[in-house]
């Protein structure tokens, strides 16, 4: 596994960081990053999967989404008619109810849930669907996902969410540039 120097955050439970803060660190780092990742889609190292991989590994076995809860406290997923299905299911409640309940349309015509923080967040962190919950839930954030060079301008805005991602955009810029 690689051991990284994180340059931004190391990535231990201590290391918490809240949107507003890592907004600001993302700011600071905005013209390089934005340089960096220009690089990586040009060259589209052979690497490149398998060292976000490992970093993601890594960040994931030593800081606890428990002690964070950042991604469903400030941005939700969007949804699939399954995710709708699964947790109306879930709720024990008809579809419809779910959807007026819980779900509204965004600007790009996506469901997304009605509030933030996410309503199925529960005050210690936890998830109160987490067996059910939304594929984009699972999904995030994507650090583990093939073919990284085709999200690095998501997963830039990602670093203004996930203190992990803003973490591996460190060590990125360690190696890459
Ligand atoms: S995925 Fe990232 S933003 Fe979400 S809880 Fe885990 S560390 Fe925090
Ligand atoms: S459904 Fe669960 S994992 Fe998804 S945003 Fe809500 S609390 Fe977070």
């Amino acid at each position: 596994m690689h051991k990284g120097n994180f340059s931004f955050i190391k990535m231990d439970r201590t290391e918490y960081k809240s949107p507003e803060e890592l907004k600001k660190l993302t700011d600071q780092n905005r013209a390089e990053t934005n340089a960096l990742i220009k690089k990586l889609k040009k060259k589209k190292p052979k690497n490149l999967d398998d060292f976000v991989h490992d970093l993601h590994a890594e960040a994931f076995s030593e800081f606890s989404c428990l002690d964070c809860a950042n991604c469903c406290k400030t941005i939700g997923p969007r949804l699939i008619q399954k995710d709708i299905e699964r947790l109306a299911k879930h709720l024990k409640i008809k579809e419809a109810e779910f959807i007026e309940q819980y779900v509204e349309t965004d600007e790009d015509g996506d469901f997304v849930f009605r509030n933030h923080p996410c309503p199925f967040l529960m005050p210690d962190n936890y998830c109160m669907v987490y067996e059910n919950r939304p594929r984009a839930c699972r999904q995030y954030p994507h650090t583990d996902q093939k073919r990284f060079y085709q999200i690095l301008k998501l997963s830039h805005k990602n670093c203004e969410t996930c203190p992990v991602v803003l973490g591996i955009f460190g060590e990125l810029k360690t190696n890459y540039s």
